[in-house]
């Protein structure tokens, strides 16, 4: 990597404007924002309704392929793109991003948002605390588990309460992210069902008597929340990835409010992390569906580094990758945790195809594609140009080299024309599956479309729930997959045994009826094929 000083050096090396001035830029009035501290503030929900005859801007979705355990630069890319579209091509800008886990390795790369000349400042704020809407989210739980409690509707034991408040916390997290309006809010937090009677009728939190309670503590956390960029570009980071829903997305509200504040000519670039799978699946099957938003782009992240990783640790095939990483019970094939630096043309291609596999998936869509290659300084010319045209060769309107990490938005000029060409495009969104099918096809069609598995098995405990949830009406509600993102690796476009792919079982589905989503939990994948990729000549396990 090229040399440049720490995040935490940049950061400190820049004065950010003070949040009345940001919001004056944004178009705020000082009534609309609730400051805390210099750097940082709650939009009021109000700006929706003085705004709400204003058309919106163009509405682009960041997503890269499969993660690495390094992060290959989705959030760099997504402000650094922001800050491009917004100075470089004269247009307001916005980004939103959701805020990063809270993991104990503070400053590393789960812990910031975005890095390099792309980050969004002060990083200790957006790291930790922000304006509590964590916290709001925990005390509502912790609530939420109390009442459950208090009303012995539960087994009590530690581990039942820890597990109830996690599930409780997530689905609040979710609520938070999908919520249109203080009043959808109000109506998701008491449909939220929470227990279930002795008879097996479910209980909500409306049916507890609490329901009004939540709102008053989340309300305030429903209002997204406003910051900069190390460049001064106004960014959204609200939600966190506490909800496996919204994973890596930031919320509606931020969303809505940013393509209001940009008006018709300007850009919203939101952030789908995690990857084409997880992000950008859940973007469009249950954040777009909720939200009635239309993106016009889909930018696709990809490296070097990474694309090398996906191609073996040597000249062998994709398979080899598999045999010294899989774990036996073939659960989680794992990417190689480096990639050589110095240019190797022929292990790259191999990676493309992860690539190509990609841009098929996010294809799926009906959105434009354009991809967006993140340069490390080792990256040679030659490899770009072979990404790039591998990438065009998949399906993807264009592909650009950027480096918003070393040089901010300067570093994605090109890439900002080439999606403002893109947003230009006709296009239609599409759905991967109507809402009305039965559920087990929704499964079914997110598992081979995304993750190329060649079928689902359903474990008697899913059975059950399926009949369950059918029963109580819940059928119609979209599907967040819970998988492991890497099972995609054995989904190879170019070769004859993509199609066999692999048998998906899923374990067990949960209702999320506020959040509105069904989430189902996979077992152990069956590891028939991913065996014979392996090199490894037995049959099903
Ligand atoms: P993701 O959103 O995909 O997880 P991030 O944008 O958070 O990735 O970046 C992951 C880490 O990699 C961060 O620490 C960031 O500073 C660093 N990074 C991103 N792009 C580059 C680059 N082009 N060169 C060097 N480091 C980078």
């Amino acid at each position: 990597q090229r040399s440049q000083p720490s995040d935490t050096k940049l950061a400190n090396t820049c004065t950010p404007k003070t949040i009345d001035q940001l919001a004056r830029e944004v178009g705020l009035f000082s009534e609309e924002v609730e400051p805390y501290g210099m750097t940082r503030a709650k939009v009021r929900l109000e700006v929706m309704n003085r705004l709400k005859s204003r058309p919106d801007g163009k509405y682009v979705v960041v997503t890269g392929i499969t993660p690495t355990p390094a992060g290959e630069g989705n959030t760099t890319v997504t402000l650094g793109l922001a800050r491009a579209l917004g100075t470089h091509h004269s247009v307001n800008s916005f980004a939103c991003v959701s805020q990063p886990s809270q993991c104990p390795n503070f400053g590393d790369k789960c812990s910031a948002v975005g890095g390099g000349y792309s980050q969004a400042l002060p990083i200790e704020q957006v790291s930790f605390h922000l304006t509590s809407d964590t916290q709001a989210v925990m005390a509502a739980s912790s609530h939420v588990v109390a009442t459950i409690d208090a009303r012995n509707l539960s087994d009590s034991t530690k581990s039942n309460k820890d597990q109830l408040s996690g599930s409780v916390a997530r689905e609040l997290m979710a609520v938070l992210g999908l919520s249109n309006s203080l009043e959808d809010l109000r109506c998701r937090l008491a449909r939220m069902v929470v227990a279930y009677s002795r008879t097996g009728s479910p209980v909500t939190t409306e049916d507890l008597g609490v329901s009004g309670v939540l709102a008053k503590m989340m309300g305030k956390a429903l209002m997204p929340n406003l910051m900069q960029t190390l460049e001064g570009t106004p960014v959204f980071v609200h939600t966190c990835p506490l909800s496996d829903t919204v994973q890596g997305n930031s919320s509606i509200l931020a969303d809505q409010m940013a393509l209001k504040l940009v008006g018709s000519e300007g850009f919203v670039v939101t952030e789908a992390g995690g990857g084409v799978q997880l992000g950008l699946e859940k973007f469009f099957n249950i954040k777009c569906r909720s939200s009635g938003l239309t993106p016009d782009v889909v930018v696709l992240v990809a490296s070097v580094r990474a694309l090398k990783m996906y191609a073996g640790r040597s000249a062998d095939t994709v398979g080899s990758v598999m045999t010294e990483e899989y774990s036996v019970e073939g659960t989680s094939p794992q990417p190689l945790n480096h990639a050589p630096t110095v240019e190797n043309l022929a292990l790259l291609e191999r990676g493309c195809r992860h690539l190509k596999m990609q841009v098929k998936n996010a294809q799926a869509f009906g959105l434009p594609v354009v991809v967006a290659i993140n340069t490390l300084s080792t990256d040679t010319d030659t490899e770009l140009d072979l990404v790039r045209g591998q990438a065009e060769l998949a399906g993807a309107v264009e592909a650009v080299a950027c480096s918003p990490w070393a040089e901010g938005g300067a570093g994605a000029v090109e890439l900002g024309q080439a999606v403002q060409r893109a947003a230009e495009m006709s296009h239609q969104m599409k759905f991967l599956y109507d809402l009305e099918i039965p559920i087990v096809h929704k499964i079914k069609i997110i598992a081979k479309s995304m993750y190329g598995a060649e079928d689902i098995v359903l474990l008697p405990e899913a059975q059950q729930k399926v009949a369950l949830f059918s029963k109580q009406g819940w059928n119609n509600l979209p599907i967040n997959m819970d998988l492991p993102t890497q099972l995609s690796l054995s989904h190879d476009p170019e070769s004859s045994e993509a199609s066999a792919g692999f048998i998906l079982p899923v374990r067990d589905i949960h209702a999320s009826v506020g959040a509105g989503f069904l989430c189902t939990l996979a077992g152990k994948v069956s590891t028939r094929v991913t065996r014979v990729q392996a090199g490894l000549k037995h049959d099903l396990v």
